[in-house]
């Protein structure tokens, strides 16, 4: 089915869609009265929805049935990232959706040469809703404001905390979180001139245990997807 993102609770039992949620069902997708489609609230709710109203931007909804079962994610997974130039960062963000990492902190590092406050926080959120529609995803992506290395080094209290360098362990060797599904995971990538050697000496200091993902060197969003990819793989059920 269809899937809107509808992050209002119904009022006297009706959803509301306005804006681009409504545009989409009526213009693009051409859904109008007594269409079924899948409504999801971007917190883990989701259901079948019955129109039941249009307006010119503006879609009235009625639950059909109960609740639909949410995908659980594999274990809780922050990717905290150097970012990416350009159309690259929306990219990642996109792919990152789509794999169910739960959230993604843009970083600044000592050679960080793209300044992530320059990003659109809003767009790259509005990039989150498209991904998590397609990919039947009902809890969000949280995108964080972007922070400083030395400040997200003093706040990760994860399970799990990896620094992906090149000269890391083997995916082999990557520590694993006793608390299985519970498990929470933070995974750092760096830019494009890599982590300083103070960076990488802070992590190890902090606990961070540094990871390799194979013997070539990738772009930043290659390694912040593959890093995730093998994190999400060590928990999947
Ligand atoms: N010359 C840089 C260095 O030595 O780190 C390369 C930086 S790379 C383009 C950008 C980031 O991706 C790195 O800081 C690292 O976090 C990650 N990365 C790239 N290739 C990697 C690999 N083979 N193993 C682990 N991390 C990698």
């Amino acid at each position: 089915a269809d899937r809107f993102y509808c992050p209002d609770p119904p009022v006297s039992g009706h959803f509301t869609l306005e804006g681009d949620e409504a545009r989409h069902l009526l213009r693009v997708r051409r859904l109008g009265l007594r269409d079924q489609v899948e409504l999801f609230d971007g917190r883990g709710y989701a259901t079948c929805a019955e129109v039941t109203a249009v307006g010119r931007d503006r879609v009235e909804l009625t639950a059909v049935g109960t609740a639909l079962a949410d995908r659980p994610l594999p274990c809780r997974l922050t990717l905290a990232t150097a970012v990416p130039k350009g159309e690259r960062f929306d990219w990642l963000i996109e792919k990152a959706t789509e794999l169910g990492v739960t959230r993604l902190v843009p970083i600044i590092t000592e050679r960080s040469v793209v300044d992530p406050r320059d990003a659109k926080l809003e767009r790259l959120r509005r990039r989150v809703v498209e991904a998590s529609k397609q990919c039947g995803r009902n809890r969000l992506m949280e995108v964080e404001r972007p922070t400083p290395w030395s400040t997200l080094l003093k706040s990760v209290e994860d399970d799990v905390r990896l620094m992906a360098h090149p000269n890391g362990s083997p995916r082999g060797r990557w520590p694993r979180s006793r608390n299985g599904q519970g498990a929470s995971v933070t995974l750092a990538v760096g830019p494009e001139g890599g982590f300083s050697d103070v960076e990488v000496d802070e992590a190890q200091a902090s606990g961070w245990s540094i990871v390799g993902l194979g013997p070539t060197i990738l772009r930043i969003e290659t390694a912040g997807l593959v890093g995730a990819t093998s994190v999400l793989a060590q928990y999947e059920g």
